[in-house]
Parts: structure tokens; sequence; C-alpha cells
């Protein structure tokens, strides 16, 4: 059973504002809905949670989850102690109050600092392929590993019109990039396995068959050791094998 915890409170690395950043308690699927696709999409998981990059509402700013700075847990929120009337003059009566518990000051306290506006946090959202580009394309230089991560994600939409869903109707009708942007990106996403920047064979063997090198592409998997991850491995050198290109479901 799939359960979320409470969220996480982080601050929005551009405008500071409490964001909440949702937690999984428990996560399962059923393997029979899990889908893989050879460019590493797959159906199951739950994009809010895996997404490495999250959209500040407030500001619409995308950020890495790993620049944010966590402020702490969301605490359940308990209700208010009843104080009747007759619990008043009990009290006033006997000269004994209620003891209070010693817990734990909730998160809406001023502790380490932290304004109490965290009642306030709002949600933080998906970020947009509008996000996606805005980070490849923006001031702050990324490092490979996460110039992989969002070339990585624009390829994958990119394909989303080959997609077939389980309905027979496409995940997109057109294409959301023109095939000069999308081919300028795979071969970007390319040059940093060629410069080991990126370690991941089969990736680079599905890049190269989806850049219609077939041979470059049967090579590579030819090369990866017997037993790692053998039916995706078939899978691929028989598309590559019968010159086809464009993405494919694994079975
Ligand atoms: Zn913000």
């Amino acid at each position: 059973m799939t359960k979320f915890a409470q969220p996480t409170i982080i601050l929005c690395p551009t405008c500071n504002w409490h964001l909440l950043q949702s937690q999984l308690m428990s996560f399962s699927f059923r393997q029979s809905d899990h889908n893989g696709w050879t460019d590493g999409v797959t159906t199951s998981g739950i994009p809010i949670i895996t997404s490495p990059l999250l959209q500040c509402p407030l500001c619409h700013n995308p950020f890495w989850k790993k620049d944010a700075r966590v402020i702490g847990q969301l605490q359940p929120e308990e209700p208010p102690a009843e104080i009747g009337f007759f619990a008043t003059i009990l009290e006033t009566v006997t000269g004994k109050k209620k003891k209070k518990v010693d817990r734990d000051p909730p998160i809406g306290f001023n502790w380490l600092g932290v304004p109490n506006n965290v009642h306030n946090a709002v949600q933080s959202t998906l970020p947009t392929i509008g996000d996606w580009l805005t980070i490849l394309n923006g001031s702050v230089p990324l490092t490979p590993e996460r110039e992989s991560i969002v070339r990585r994600k624009i390829w994958q939409k990119g394909n989303d019109h080959q997609r077939i869903r389980s309905d027979g109707t496409p995940c997109r009708k057109t294409p959301l990039f023109s095939d000069e942007f999308s081919r300028q990106n795979l071969l970007a996403l390319l040059d940093l396995h060629e410069r080991n920047l990126v370690n991941e064979s089969i990736e680079k063997a599905e890049i190269l068959r989806q850049l219609s090198r077939f041979d470059e592409a049967s090579k590579i998997l030819k090369m990866i050791p017997h037993e790692d991850q053998i039916s995706i491995r078939f899978q691929i050198r028989k598309f590559a094998d019968n010159r086809d290109s464009t993405v494919q479901l694994l079975e």
C-alpha cells in the first residue's frame, strides 16, 4: 500500500518561502503495472517523490531538492486540550493544574530562529518541461551529473509521441521538440558519456541506437559483462539489429 508520511518543510532557495516536500511512508506497486521503456521511463513511482527537481508555486522558480534547506518535519496537529467549565472550577478549588506533558515543541514555534510562518507553507509542485529547460539554460552552470539528469528528462519527454499507452493512444499526439533540438540534446548527453562523466553503458547504447548508430550500439551491448541486465540488453540489441531507432517498451 502506498502511504504518504508527514511532509518535510524546506525553504525555496530563491524566495525563501516555506514549502512542503511530500514524503512516502510506504510504497508498493504491482509488478504487472510496471512498464519500462528503453529510454529509462517507467510507469511505476510517484513523480512528486522521485523528481530531483521541484518548483516553487510562489516564485515559480524550479530548484533542485538537494539545494533546498531542510527546516524539519511537519508534526501532525494535536487537537487543543478541552478546558471546560467544571475543569476550571476544579482547578480553582484544588489549586491543581493538569500536568503538562513535556514534549518537543511543534515546528510552528520559533526554534533555531525559524520564523513562525510554517503554517503558511505551501506544497511544492512538479516542474514543467519549461522548468527543465530553464535549469538547462540558466545562469548557474550545471555539474555533469545534473546536466545528464536534465538532458535525460528532455530526451524522455521528446520521445513521448512515440510512446503508446496500454489503451493504444500515444502519450502525445505531436513531438514536443523539433527533431534537430532533440538530436542536439541527445548528442550532448552522449558527449557526457563519451567523456566518462556519466557511466551507464546501456543508456549509452540506447542513445546510439536512437541516433541510428546501430553498429556502435550493438558493440557496446556486447562488451557489457554477461550477467548485467541481460534481458534489457538483449531487447535493445534486437532493436538495433533490426535497424529500429524508435523508443520501445521493454518486456
Ligand atoms: Zn520560491
